[in-house]
């Protein structure tokens, strides 16, 4: 990543118009895809979110098998924590949807569990495509 300029001035958070979280397992591992699987049915039994399918195959700037999850603001204060407790070991991003793609992976993405190196030469800089 570039050296990263000291900001005049904060972001203003209002600028997330929501939150993705993308949750990612080993295809070849059947016991990480049974607790993928566990997770996924936990949250879509609790929580008004938008499922993402199955990609078994790395797809966009993911770098291994993933589904993700769409969820508004809403909804994060307690989704997050719920998944925090409950991810059994698996890898998340978490990262806003600000309009700017490329940040949105890298300056302003979290992690739970590990950092997986993402390929963020493809994500925009400014909206259009998400990932
Ligand atoms: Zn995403």
């Amino acid at each position: 990543m570039d050296a990263i300029p000291v900001d005049p001035a904060p972001v203003d958070p209002a600028r997330i118009a929501n939150y993705h979280m993308h949750v990612y397992y080993d295809p070849n591992d059947a016991g990480g895809r049974a607790r993928a699987a566990q997770l996924r049915s936990w949250v879509e039994q609790r929580f008004p979110v938008r499922m993402g399918r199955w990609h078994d195959v790395p797809v966009g700037p993911h770098p291994t098998a993933m589904y993700q999850i769409l969820f508004s603001v809403e909804v994060f204060p307690t989704l997050v924590p719920f998944v925090m407790m409950n991810r059994q070991g698996l890898t998340i991003l978490l990262h806003p949807e600000s309009g700017r793609p490329r940040d949105d992976h890298t300056l302003n993405a979290s992690w739970m569990g590990a950092v997986l190196p993402l390929n963020t030469a493809i994500l925009p800089e400014a909206d259009q495509a998400g990932g």
